[in-house]
């Protein structure tokens, strides 16, 4: 099943991840990371296509989708 990673110290928290996932599967994380911002993290919470929107949109570049 595909997964992603998500670099989440270099997160800058601006969550165009998160709006385009169309699965929702990329949340809000409730603690700063190291830029001081909320990071994006992926949540695990459903069936992730693959579809690697998430990494297209990321303007930091930090989201790698693999499969395993
Ligand atoms: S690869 Fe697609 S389905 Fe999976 S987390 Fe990224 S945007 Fe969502
Ligand atoms: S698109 Fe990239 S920089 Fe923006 S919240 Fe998602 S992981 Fe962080």
């Amino acid at each position: 099943m595909p997964k992603i990673k998500i670099d989440k110290p270099k997160c800058k928290g601006c969550y165009l991840c998160v709006v385009n996932c169309p699965k929702g599967l990329i949340k809000i994380s409730g603690d700063m990371n190291i830029k001081g911002v909320k990071a994006a993290f992926f949540s695990r919470s459903g069936k992730c296509t693959g579809c690697a929107m998430c990494a297209v949109i990321c303007p930091e570049c930090i989201i790698e989708v693999y499969d395993t």
